[in-house]
């Protein structure tokens, strides 16, 4: 599998991976490789959800004059192949380690933001009439032990005192009476307003919604380099040159060594890894009492993620392989099943059907940035796994500030990604940090 932090280049034109999202998802006709040079306003590089909102913002909102190149097919990186979990929320800090960081004032201003960037796919939805199987509103965030269990309460009188978000606190036994009988779960936080898609029909419907605002979209199209040309940019593909005024970077956890070196440099692109049971049979749904398509998200350190798909089959995801190379290795799906398993023993039985990896870009401070890295130049990226909704509200972020539009007052906004110190180590980090992990997962 290509590996950003191995592979100078992200390759071109290779097809979806095979995941149950492309199964059951109508991709269409690709739209096909830029194969003649031309000029235009701006020049987004990736078509996922970052680059496909920025575009659409762009070209309906601004009138501008919008190109989009993708290496491979759109959403074929993170956007096409996640769990498809709409969340309030980025990066991997929570509201309470926000205020700690920033103090409650910022923090309440994070929050509506996260809440603007779930409108935001609401919005989008609404107005592009995607159909991406959108399902009732609810998130668990579930304690995998007891002490954990114990801080649930607290922690969710917090979030209603202090942000007005009317969180519900569910004890082990409404939890298992109303939602699951997972053996490893003491108690959980429902989120109400986050919900479940298909986000590769999503991706798909953004670019549609690009497409019909006058965005040209060129698939298997990758972008090998550019250079300044007087005021403008000469954007080089394999067959075609753009010339543009500005470059918006929506590469993301994807973006290749040699392709802008401090966006590469400022990301760890990390393996996500997700599986999907064969359809659960009636018994077996009302044993697990999963008869719900809520969103479940544990509080290990190596969270897993899942749901039950509107099909009756659960996707269940964590993490994977640390090398782009071993990411196909079986021992990576078994891990996973035998990890729902183990959560779930009534399921002792059920079969894998599908197996895939992606690459989440996780910051060095936890947090994502978007920014303009250089005259003309912007970029969003690690969003550390948790960046479907708030991808949407970045595309429209970054549109803003191409055009000079003060964006709200956020550090996120203020700063660009902070180089990891010996990025070279990167991987060691990682390394050390699945280590910890699981002692802390077990032990601690
Ligand atoms: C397994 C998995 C599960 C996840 N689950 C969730 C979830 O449930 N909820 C959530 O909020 N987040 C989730 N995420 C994260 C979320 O999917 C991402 O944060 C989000 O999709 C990022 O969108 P993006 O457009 O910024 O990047 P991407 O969708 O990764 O798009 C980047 C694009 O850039 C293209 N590209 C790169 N280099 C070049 C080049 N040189 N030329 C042209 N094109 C190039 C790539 O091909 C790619 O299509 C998950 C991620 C994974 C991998």
């Amino acid at each position: 599998m290509y590996d950003p932090l191995v592979d100078k280049d992200i390759g071109q034109g290779a097809a979806y991976p095979s995941s149950y999202w492309a199964t059951q998802t109508q991709t269409g006709a690709s739209t096909g490789a830029i194969v003649a040079d031309q000029s235009s306003d701006i020049v987004v590089i990736g078509a996922g959800y970052t680059g496909l909102s920025c575009a659409y913002q762009l070209a309906s909102r601004f009138n501008r004059e919008v190109t989009v190149l993708e290496a491979h097919q759109t959403g074929w990186g993170c956007s096409g192949r996640n769990a498809g979990f709409v969340l309030r929320g980025t990066g991997r800090l929570g509201l309470a380690q926000l205020t700690q960081r920033f103090g409650l004032e910022t923090t309440q201003r994070f929050h509506q933001e996260y809440g603007a960037a779930v409108a935001q796919v609401r919005q989008m939805i609404a107005d592009g009439n995607i159909a991406c199987d959108v399902q009732p509103e609810g998130y668990l965030k579930v304690a995998h032990k007891a002490s954990l269990g114990a801080d649930l309460p607290a922690q969710a009188a917090f979030l209603q005192r202090s942000f007005g978000y009317q969180t519900t606190y569910l004890s082990s036994e409404q939890l298992n009476s109303d939602y699951m009988h997972n053996t490893q779960a003491y108690g959980a936080i429902r989120f109400p307003d986050c919900f479940g898609v298909n986000p590769l029909a999503l991706a798909k419907g953004y670019s549609t919604m690009a497409q019909r605002s006058g965005v040209q979209v060129y698939t298997a199209s990758p972008v090998l380099h550019w250079q300044r040309s007087g005021n403008d940019f000469v954007v080089h593909t394999p067959q075609a040159r753009v010339r543009c005024k500005q470059l918006i970077l929506a590469t993301n956890g994807y973006t290749a060594k040699d392709l802008y070196p401090p966006l590469n440099r400022g990301c760890l692109p990390v393996l996500s890894s997700i599986i999907v049971t064969e359809p659960l049979t009636p018994a077996q749904l009302q044993q697990s009492g999963l008869h719900h398509t809520q969103l479940i998200m544990d509080t290990r350190a190596l969270k897993y993620y899942y749901r039950k798909l509107p099909d009756n089959r659960i996707l269940f995801g964590g993490r994977s392989a640390v090398y782009g190379r071993d990411a196909k290795k079986a021992v990576y799906p078994q891990r996973l099943l035998s990890a729902l398993k183990s959560c779930f023993p009534m399921l002792a039985d059920v079969r894998c059907d599908y197996h895939w990896s992606g690459w989440v870009a996780v910051s060095y401070d936890d947090l994502p940035r978007l920014c303009q890295a250089e005259d003309n130049v912007f970029y969003a990226a690690g969003y550390c796994g948790s960046g479907l909704s708030f991808s949407t509200l970045a595309g429209v972020r970054l549109a803003e500030m191409a055009m000079g539009i003060a964006l709200p007052s956020l550090p996120i906004y203020q700063s660009r990604l902070q180089p990891f110190p010996l990025p070279a180590f990167r991987r060691l980090g990682q390394l050390a940090y699945y280590q910890w992990g699981r002692v802390k997962d077990r032990f601690l």
